[in-house]
């Protein structure tokens, strides 16, 4: 059976007015100034205590009751894209080329308005904290989640376990997905340089072509994922960039480029894999370069890790999941995903749970994908959002003071 907790009238529409604020006034990473006094605005308003400037433009609310010492965090992220809205709407972004692509308006709705029931009506003995992160969508190893744990987010805000939650438009309008283990992959970026003196193509000395070369290596990294590294664990490798010679100089056709450089990605589930790519894909390169008397670089910038989720904390969630949804619109057991999220910072330290909520607009046979200038996050999603994060905050409180 379903029990959902009540919500007062007043804070759906409230929630819905601050998310498309946050929607119309997008910040990308770091710079989140004017969205973080507005969310430490309202959570002051709610009468929950706020620390500012964590991790940059981080905020942490906290809201303790009673005396038990548990305490739990929920996180939501803050951080904007670079893409330019398409949409026609009243809230539409007033900044050009900024938009809430990636639906953390949304996010950070929902968070604020679990604040604004908790610190109301909320039944719980112990502390909630609000942490709401910038910089989510950076993609290396400078981004919100990991710079709030590095300027000690859970040493100054101690907690036993953190949950995280993310839109999901593809999936029904008020579903879960989640799982125990790996659910997201880790993401590392990879480039190479290829060099060699400049000279004619026909010249009679030897010398190494970096175009040629480089061209091969592509082939050749994906051959070493092919036939090198277990079939069984997923990775994507996609060389997405490749720049050798100038297109534009036309009569440079007549002379061997003196340099290549390829950039490329690395998604997998197992952080031995990533090892395995880093240590092989460099000796491809060298090996490569040496052959043909060519110089080489070799970078591999690790991004975020794979995202864990904790087997008991996966295990509460898909009940407080299934108590807010009902059983038949959580799936416990989803395929992990490969895309890459920086909550995995946060669960490298602290146990906990990231989940999918199902934001499919009703009557859209294709949804609005996420990263995409028509995206808009869905309104509807938002009471569901706001019932799991304040039934899981007060049901994770009550079974920690059960435990003592
Ligand atoms: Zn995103
Ligand atoms: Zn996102």
């Amino acid at each position: 059976m379903t029990r959902t907790i009540p919500l007062d009238n007043s804070l759906i529409d409230e929630a819905t007015e601050w998310r498309r604020y946050l929607h119309a006034h997008p910040e990308t990473a770091f710079d989140e100034h004017r969205t973080a006094d507005f969310v430490a605005a309202k959570l002051e308003e709610f009468g929950i205590e706020v620390h500012r400037g964590l991790g940059g433009t981080g905020v942490v609310g906290t809201l303790k009751r009673g005396t038990s010492p548990a305490a739990v965090g929920l996180r939501a992220d803050m951080d904007a894209l670079f893409i330019h809205e398409d949409n026609d709407v009243d809230y539409r972004s007033t900044v050009d080329g900024k938009m809430h692509a990636c639906g953390h308006d949304g996010h950070m709705a929902m968070l604020l308005g679990a604040a604004r029931h908790l610190a109301r009506n909320g039944d719980f003995d112990g502390t909630v904290r609000f942490i709401f992160q910038p910089a989510e969508e950076t993609g290396d190893e400078r981004c919100g989640g990991n710079e709030m744990v590095k300027d000690g987010l859970f040493e100054k805000f101690p907690v036993q376990a953190v949950f995280g939650m993310h839109n999901f438009p593809g999936a029904p309008l008020g579903s879960f997905m989640l799982r125990p283990g790996p659910m997201l992959a880790s993401i590392d970026t990879f480039e190479f340089h290829i060099g060699s003196e400049l000279s004619h193509p026909h010249s009679q000395f030897y010398v190494a072509d970096p175009l040629l070369i480089a061209a091969s290596l592509v082939q050749d990294m994906h051959a070493f994922k092919a036939r090198y590294v277990n079939p069984a664990e997923p990775v994507v490798l996609s060389i997405t960039q490749f720049q050798s010679g100038n297109p534009a100089d036309r009569q440079s056709v007549h002379v061997t480029p003196d340099k290549a450089v390829v950039r490329g990605t690395l998604y997998t589930l197992n952080d031995a894999i990533r090892g395995q790519f880093e240590a092989g894909l460099e000796k491809l390169v060298r090996n490569a370069a040496e052959a043909s008397g060519a110089t080489y670089k070799f970078i591999f910038e690790r991004g975020y890790p794979v995202l864990r989720n904790a087997p008991q904390e996966t295990e509460f969630a898909t009940s407080v999941a299934e108590e807010v949804a009902g059983a038949d619109k959580v799936s416990a057991a989803m395929q992990p995903v490969m895309g890459a999220e920086d909550f995995a910072f946060m669960l490298g330290k602290v146990p906990g749970c990231y989940v999918f909520l199902g934001s499919a607009r009703e009557g859209e046979a294709t949804p609005r994908q996420l990263h995409n200038p028509a995206y808009d996050f869905n309104d509807e999603a938002l009471p569901v959002g706001i019932r799991y994060w304040a039934t899981l905050a007060e049901r994770y409180l009550s079974q920690a003071s059960g435990r003592q």
